[in-house]
Order: C-alpha cells, then structure tokens, then sequence
C-alpha cells in the first residue's frame, strides 16, 4: 500500500530564536539551515525579513537549499491596503521559495490586540494570500491560537482557516501558541477541521507548555494533518516547541506511523540526528540534555549489572530502538552496581582487547569499585574511566610532570575603591628533563589554575590547542566520614569530540587538578602525542 507523504517544517531559525539566551549570528542561521537541509527536511523557516538586519540579509540573496527557504511575517496590517503596508513588501520582496503568514484565529484576539473587526481580518487574510501567490510564492497560513479560538468560537477560527484555503495557500497550520492543548483535544478538533479543508493541507504547530507538543503532533498526525511544524531539540520560546529530534525518529521507526507514512528524511540521514542535536548545541554553546529521548548520552544507557548481561547478549530486551538507527550508542555504566559484563562491555567501546578471564580485568572493575566507594563518578566520566582502564590495562605514555602549582585568592581594593577578588596560578611542569614555569590570572582559583597548566606545555602545546573546557560541576559528597568535593569537567576539542573527567578531594582545588590533568593527558593519548623521554605511569 502507498504510503502518504507527512511534510516536515523546521522553525528553529524563527521560533526557535525566541529562546531566552538564544541569539543567531548570520553565519549561525546559515549553518543550521544547511545542517536541517542535509537531515532531509521539506521546509526550513529562516526568520522574519524586514523585523530585523539579520533576517533582511539571511533572505536578500538564494541560499541553494533542497528545502523550501521559508519567510515568515505578518499579514498586511487591518485598514491598511496591500500596496501600502511596509511589513508586507519586506516580505514579499524577500528571495524565498515560501511565505508563512500569521494571522490572528480567536476572535477574542482579533478584537483586544488587532482592535479591528472579524471581517476585516478575514480580508486581511485573503488579501496577503493572494498577494503572495501574485509574487509566485508558496503560501502557509499560521492560524495563531487556533485551538483556543476554536474553543472560543468554533465558526470564526474555521472561517479564517478556510479563508486562506480558498485564496490557495498550500498550508493552513493549526497553531497551539500557548501550548496548553491537550492530545484527545488537538485529535478532536483537527478531525472536525479535516471535514472542512483536506487533510494534507492541514499543518501542526505545537508547543510545549503541558510537555505533550511532541504527543500534540502525532495526534494531529492521526487525525489527519500533515505537516508538523517544530524545532531541533525543541527549542522555543518559554517551555519550546514541538521537538523535530523526537518526532522524526518517532514517525520513522514506530510501525504505526512508519506503516502509514514516509517522510523525506531517509534512513542515512536519520543517523545524522544525534549529531545535528549536539552540533545545535555546540552553536548555542549549551551543554546537551543527557536525557533527551533518542538521542541523548544517557538515551540507551543501562545501568545495572544483570540488564547488561542482558543487552550484550541480545539488545532488544531494554531497547526500543536501535540506538544506531539515530546515530547514537547504547552505553553500559560502569559503575558499583554495574558487574564484569558492564566493564568488558565499554572495554569493547573503546577498543581494548582483552580476555574476559584476564586477572586485569577484575583488578580494574575492584578499582573501579573503589574509587567510586570514595566519591569518583565514572559513568559520568567517560574519559577518566578510559585512562583508568589503559593504565592498569595497557600503557598511558607518560607526557609531563607537574612538579607544584600554587593557587593564591586575593581580596584587595583596586584603584577605584571598589573590593575585587583575584586569583593566580603558577604551576611549574617538567618536560624532557626541561622545567617550565607559567603563571595566570582568572576569574576563580580552578580558571587560573587550569590557564597556567595549559599555557606552556613545551613539545605538547600544539596537541592541546584545541581544547576548551566547556562545563564544570562541583558536589559535595558524603564519602565514609569526612566531606569530599567531587568535580566533573566537561572538554571539547577542535573535532567537536567531547569529553568528561573527573576528580575527588577533600580539597576543591586538587579535586579540579585531577581533572584537568585526566583531560589534558586524554587529549594527549586522543591525539596520538609521544611520550616524553622513556617510561611509563
Ligand atoms: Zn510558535
């Protein structure tokens, strides 16, 4: 049986930016725009020319997409004529391949913030679809509130969506601007819309407020729209908008969806999705949600001892899906809980090759074991539990030694009188027999501390100057009977590889050492540096 097609339109670029502490650059807009373009997706909403620079240069020019580029805006302004209503030329002057409007669906709406009539904003709605079409575009009509319009008064809301159909635009989304809808309520609703105008004319646009704009959009889906609008990673103003990285794999690799629809996303491209939700990530310089579905670090990860036993031997038994089918990877924790099979497991990961009988290999899971008893994390610090490994495993080559640091905290006046406090690090480090001393300034003791130890590391300088340290979390521990710090520090480096280690102390300060070091040295192995001189550690 012929699958129906399902249309999938990214409004990241748009509603996305409405994101509190979420600012695109030009170049940002460009970059997520082609990364949402290789995942396959139909229509890519770049901004709203003319409302602000940026989005006025992102569509002053072709931006060779396979997507539709899509502008959005307002319709023209009530009691104003098309040919007189600036908002609407930059839109329609705008080189897009589409055109989405928003108008107003609640009457409620129409009468408090447009203060015009119901009639006045149907005309409005049919005269900017029209124009628009004039101009050769594709037209979508985003019928804000239309759910609570619909509640409200059924007979308007409807009138302003088939306002739009009729004058021909392509798209009339069904839009849940305050994200308060409920799934068997979008499911009703979007089934008495369908009677009126054809189901694949009708989109969703869904979000977050209840957490159910990812459920909200299947069950549009299911009544009968098809298009879902949404964002990578769910990005969107107050709790964000629909989630495309949860619904693209949702509809692809769930029979009841997959059974009855396709969708452009190819099988190769669906692998890219972990990928395209760290990469956002990393443009937004925000640390990626561990536990977000499908894709996220902890997405297939396990646990205890005898569901990894399990999984190893046949995967499907705690997984809904295969985690490559989305690019990412099931991980076993190693941790207290966690057996043999946890270790020899993620010993496997990252490429070690040992026997399970090996004596090594119980030395490494009771030290493992151990130091966990005394506050260390390694399932959450992948990198330090790899060195661990390698060390009582293989060899770590030995790169450098610090020979002392010293981190001193000043409070003092500063020349204006104001109380500053200030820290400095000196650490000296010996490499090849060579002693070199740095000393740095930062914000904090840790900041100073990890500046001057990467400041000058002789021969190996080149090896880490791609590294930055991108998160740092400190706990305090209860660990036997005195208070430990626990610190994890998150790295990447210039391949976009990140990277977790840890360090535990009852002093901050040392805790953070161990950590940057872990990070430093695993950068080092990662990058294939030689050791320094002869020996190892
Ligand atoms: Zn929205």
């Amino acid at each position: 049986m012929a699958r129906e097609r399902l249309y999938l339109f990214d409004t990241t670029l748009r509603d996305g930016a409405q994101t509190n502490g979420v600012d695109f650059t030009l170049n940002d807009k460009l970059a997520v725009a082609k990364m949402l373009d290789d995942l396959g997706i139909d229509y890519v909403e770049g901004g709203y020319p003319g409302a602000n620079p940026i989005d006025t240069q992102l569509f002053s020019e072709g931006r060779k997409l396979a997507a539709s580029f899509t502008a959005f805006g307002m319709t023209r302004r009530p009691g104003r004529s098309t040919s007189n209503d600036p908002g609407l030329a930059a839109l329609l002057e705008a080189t897009a391949d589409a055109i989405c409007f928003v108008a107003k669906s609640w009457d409620y709406h129409v009468r408090v913030a447009l203060e015009t009539t119901p009639d006045e904003n149907l005309a409005s709605i049919r005269d900017s679809v029209r124009a628009a079409r004039g101009r050769g575009r594709e037209v979508l009509l985003d019928c804000e509130h239309f759910f609570d319009g619909y509640k409200a008064n059924a007979p308007f809301a409807l009138a302003c969506a088939k306002a739009a159909y009729e004058e021909g635009a392509r798209w009339i989304v069904l839009c849940d601007t305050n994200g308060g809808a409920l799934p068997h309520e979008v499911e009703k609703i979007v089934g008495e819309v369908v009677k009126l105008i054809p189901g694949d004319h009708i989109g969703i646009h869904a979000h977050n407020d209840t957490e159910q704009a990812v459920a909200n959009s299947l069950a549009a889906v299911r009544a009968g729209a098809r298009q879902i609008q949404g964002t990578l990673n769910g990005l969107g103003e107050r709790c964000g908008n629909a989630n495309l990285v949860s619904i693209i794999p949702t509809l692809k690799l769930k029979p009841e969806f997959a059974e009855r629809f396709e969708v452009a996303v190819s099988d190769t491209q669906l692998k890219k999705l972990a990928h395209a939700s760290r990469a956002l990530d990393e443009i937004l310089n925000r640390a990626p949600n561990r536990h977000a579905p499908y894709v996220g670090e902890s997405a297939f990860a396990t646990k205890a001892g005898i569901h990894a036993s399990a999984i190893l031997k046949e995967p499907a038994t705690y997984e809904h899906v295969s985690p490559e089918t989305v690019g990412n990877r099931r991980k076993l924790l190693v941790s207290d809980q966690g057996g043999k099979s946890n270790v020899l497991a993620e010993l496997e990961r990252i490429g070690v090759v040992v026997e399970k009988s090996d004596d090594r290999v119980a030395r490494l899971l009771d030290e493992v074991k151990q130091r966990e008893a005394a506050g260390f994390a390694y399932e959450a610090a992948d990198a330090s539990f790899e060195l661990l490994a390698r060390r009582i495993l293989e060899k770590v080559p030995n790169y450098f030694d610090v020979e002392k640091f010293d981190v001193n905290v000043e409070q003092r006046h500063n020349a204006l009188g104001q109380r500053v406090t200030v820290s400095l690090a000196v650490v000296k480090v010996k490499v090849d027999g060579e002693s070199l001393i740095s000393a740095a300034e930062g914000n904090g003791p840790v900041n100073a501390l990890d500046l001057a130890l990467r400041k000058d590391l002789g021969k190996y300088q080149g090896y880490i100057n791609g590294l930055e340290l991108t998160d740092y979390r400190v706990r305090i521990l209860n660990a036997g009977t005195q208070a430990v710090t626990r610190v994890l520090i998150e790295s990447k480096d210039e391949t976009g590889e990140r990277w977790t280690t840890v360090g535990v102390s009852p002093n901050i300060i040392e805790a953070s050492f161990q950590a940057l070091m872990d990070s430093i040295v695993y950068k080092l192995f990662k990058s294939g540096a030689p050791a320094t001189g002869a020996g190892h550690r």
